[in-house]
């Protein structure tokens, strides 16, 4: 077996304990991270959370500082052409060929790979068919995303990065982008790593999230498991028999609830229970990176 060779039961993406370090800055504090085939896979958190160094890496773009890292079977720092040829690319964005036409544009970067997708059908499925003999500076953001996509995929790749894809874009067109993405890893079976610092982004594509802040992974697993897994229990809400609004948080909501219920005289006004939301997760993470909490955390743990 070849050193690039890549067995189904294998995760597309397999990192462990990966490091990076800008200088003297660490930014990436040893992810664990496995994709596997057919997923569409969210690495989600704020800016500067290290997701794009992380993808840099996983393309073989970027030199990691340590850790062990494997993509299709190789290393990504020494991937070479044919690897290469399986990865599909979206990066920030192409902004080089501005004169070109999109469909010549499309023609020209299939001839770099063995097996092409047919340019027709590839502007058909991006939805850019009555953008065919349009230069590539005059489409709008959405539309330049899209050609972004069909040159990401021409190559039939069997893992795509998207990077921060929709940025930028009105919510129509971000409609557009998702049901795109969705088609390619259902119809096609294409592996999907994005990024995104967009939770709704995250919960309607991905399979699976991981939540990166500050470098390092606080959570990851099914858009469900991620919102279960919230720290913020559950709120109840009602009105008083005073009128006042009342909120209260609990682990049981059910047990608050019949106790509501015995406690009063009818029925409860206004009643109201919110689940945790992925968003409560998300944003449990975010402000317990930003006041240093997992670092005392991981000291401590360290420690013991
Ligand atoms: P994200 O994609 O989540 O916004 P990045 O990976 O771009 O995060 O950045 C993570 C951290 O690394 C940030 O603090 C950023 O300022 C820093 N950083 C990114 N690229 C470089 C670079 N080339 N040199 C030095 N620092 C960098």
């Amino acid at each position: 077996m070849t050193r690039f060779e890549h067995s189904p039961a294998q995760p597309v993406i397999r990192v462990r304990d990966l490091t990076m370090a800008y200088g003297a800055v660490d930014v990436l504090h040893g992810i664990d991270l496995d994709v596997h085939r057919g997923e569409v896979f969210a690495l989600l958190g704020p800016n500067g959370a290290g997701k794009t160094t992380t993808v840099e890496i996983l393309e073989g773009f970027r030199q990691r500082s340590a850790g062990e890292v494997r993509v299709l079977g190789a290393d990504p720092e020494r991937g070479d052409d044919t690897w290469r040829g399986r990865i599909g690319l979206v990066l920030q964005s192409w902004r080089d060929h501005p004169r070109w036409r999109v469909a010549e544009l499309l023609t020209h970067f299939a001839t770099y790979y063995p097996d092409p997708r047919d340019p027709a059908e590839l502007l058909a499925l991006v939805g850019l068919t009555d953008q065919a003999d349009r230069q590539v500076n005059r489409l709008s953001g959405g539309q330049r995303r899209r050609l972004d996509v069909a040159l990401g995929i021409v190559g039939r790749p069997e893992l795509l990065f998207l990077d921060e894809p929709t940025t930028g874009f009105d919510p129509e067109a971000r409609r557009e982008f998702h049901l795109l993405v969705e088609r390619l890893a259902r119809d096609e079976g294409v592996t999907v790593l994005l990024t995104t610092h967009d939770l709704v982004e995250a919960e309607r594509l991905a399979d699976r999230i991981a939540m990166l802040v500050g470098g390092r992974i606080r959570a990851c697993g099914t858009p469900s498991e991620l919102a279960r897994r919230a720290a913020a229990r559950a709120e109840v809400r009602w009105t008083a028999d005073d009128g006042t609004p009342r909120r209260e948080r609990t682990d049981d909501p059910s047990q608050l609830v019949w106790e509501l219920h015995r406690n009063a005289d009818g029925p409860i006004a206004d009643l109201e229970v919110r689940r945790p939301t992925l968003e409560d997760t998300y944003l449990h993470m975010v402000h317990r990176a930003a006041d240093g909490t997992d670092e005392a955390a991981d000291r401590e743990a360290r420690a013991a």
